[in-house]
């Protein structure tokens, strides 16, 4: 009924996936998605990756053993995980649930293989593919975070190749040439999303 508060008539959230190469600038787009639009929540991953200098404990990732992550992953608590660049990555199906049953949506930043997962299990998913200008602009990118060993800018930039390669299967394809332009881009998808579904 119209106005009722009743959690039945809460309408559920949907799941926004950012996706693309390690450099593309999914996680600067992130961050201005989730301040520049309303009612949209970030799932906040588990990864057994080692923090970067600056990297908070449970606002960037949770920091997890490899022991514990693996007892979550047989205790079913994962809505997708995956080994990207050596290092397990995944999304608990707890945090996801508990915003859209809200009615919050949810952003998603993971790597082309989570998004495949998420995509089987929840098919209304939107799969936004973030991609650099070029293969020599993610380079330099990488490089100039100042982050990573020659030897995981080699990994990321194999890995990029065959990401790249799977951009036609998302539903929209921002090119992360200029960030202002890319994050405009970003939200209108998300808000025209909304418009046209609800
Ligand atoms: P980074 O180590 O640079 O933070 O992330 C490496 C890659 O792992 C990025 O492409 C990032 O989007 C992806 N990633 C981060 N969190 C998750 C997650 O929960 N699941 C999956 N499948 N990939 C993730």
């Amino acid at each position: 009924m119209m106005g009722s508060a009743g959690a039945d008539n809460v309408r559920k959230g949907r799941l926004f996936i950012l996706a693309g190469p390690s450099g593309a600038g999914k996680g600067t787009l992130r961050t201005r998605a989730l301040s520049d639009i309303e009612d949209l929540t970030y799932s906040i991953s588990c990864t057994t990756r080692a923090p970067r200098p600056g990297e908070r404990e449970g606002a960037d990732y949770r920091f997890l053993s490899r022991e514990d992550f693996e007892d979550r992953v047989k205790r079913g608590l994962f809505l997708e995980h995956a080994l990207v660049h050596g290092n397990l990555y995944g999304t608990l199906r707890g945090d996801v649930e508990r915003e859209t049953a809200a009615g919050r949506d949810v952003l998603l930043e993971i790597d082309v293989q989570g998004a495949e997962c998420v995509r089987r299990l929840v098919p209304d998913c939107v799969m936004l593919f973030i991609a650099p200008p070029s293969l020599e602009v993610l380079e330099a990118r990488l490089r100039g975070r100042g982050t990573e060993s020659e030897e995981t800018i080699g990994l990321r930039l194999e890995n990029a190749k065959k990401e790249m390669a799977r951009a036609a299967e998302y539903d929209r394809v921002i090119v992360n040439d200029d960030l202002e332009r890319a994050a405009g881009e970003l939200r209108s998808v998300i808000l025209s999303c909304r418009e046209k579904n609800w």
